[in-house]
């Protein structure tokens, strides 16, 4: 976690120091390297979170984007408690996910965070295995033959698609280090769907977040 408790304050990790951990209240660590995102960790180096995933530079960028106050909020729900990456004003919970994840455990997480809910995803790693192209010709002679209106969705095609997703209930934008995201709209975790480009800008706006330290501290 980016943010442990000083003195009950969120607080980033500074070296050598102890702080406490937001949701299970348990004594943790500052790791303060080179390498990683300097961050906080449980003494026995296990998350108490079952669904945490490591801190990367892009979950360390995203949250930070959006503040303190908004990310790694502590939510609970008929007994059971878990960090949201992010929680907005208007209470939308974004969900953060760099590493590919199971089908149950996406389920999961979208029953227990609600409607409420998105997913934002780093496409980093499957960014050539993923071609947007402008028009499906077939749904463009259809639309013409049948007087319907020009859809201006694009087309994805999803080489070895990413297949867990397939059930996904919530919105998917995907991130692929560009300007805009990819924001999936049908067909997610399969070969072929449709979606549409919406900027980083408008979609951070949107949600709250600062878009000018969003660019600024871009790597
Ligand atoms: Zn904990």
């Amino acid at each position: 976690m980016i943010w442990a408790l000083l003195n009950d304050e969120k607080t980033e990790a500074i070296p050598k120091t102890f702080g406490k951990c937001p949701l299970c209240g348990k004594k943790v660590v500052s790791k303060c390297g080179e390498i990683k995102v300097w961050h906080w960790a449980h003494l026995k180096d296990k998350s108490c979170d079952h669904w945490y995933e490591p801190e990367t530079f892009w979950h360390l960028h995203w949250k930070l984007t959006f503040g303190k106050e908004n990310a790694e909020i502590v939510i609970k729900k008929d007994g059971k408690r878990h960090i949201a990456d992010i929680l907005t004003n208007s209470d939308v919970v974004i969900e953060l996910q760099n590493s590919p994840i199971q089908k149950s455990v996406i389920r999961k997480r979208e029953k227990f965070y609600g409607e409420r809910m998105l997913w934002l995803i780093n496409g980093i790693d499957f960014k050539d295995n993923f071609e947007v192209s402008n028009q499906d010709n077939f749904d463009v002679l259809y639309r013409f033959y049948n007087n319907l209106p020009a859809n201006n969705k694009l087309v994805f095609d999803w080489k070895w698609a990413r297949k867990s997703w397939e059930e996904v209930e919530r919105s998917v934008f995907i991130d692929f280090g560009k300007e805009s995201l990819f924001w999936v709209q049908t067909g997610m975790g399969t070969s072929r769907g449709e979606g549409k480009y919406i900027s980083k800008e408008k979609f951070i706006n949107k949600y709250g977040g600062d878009f000018e330290y969003y660019t600024q501290q871009r790597v």
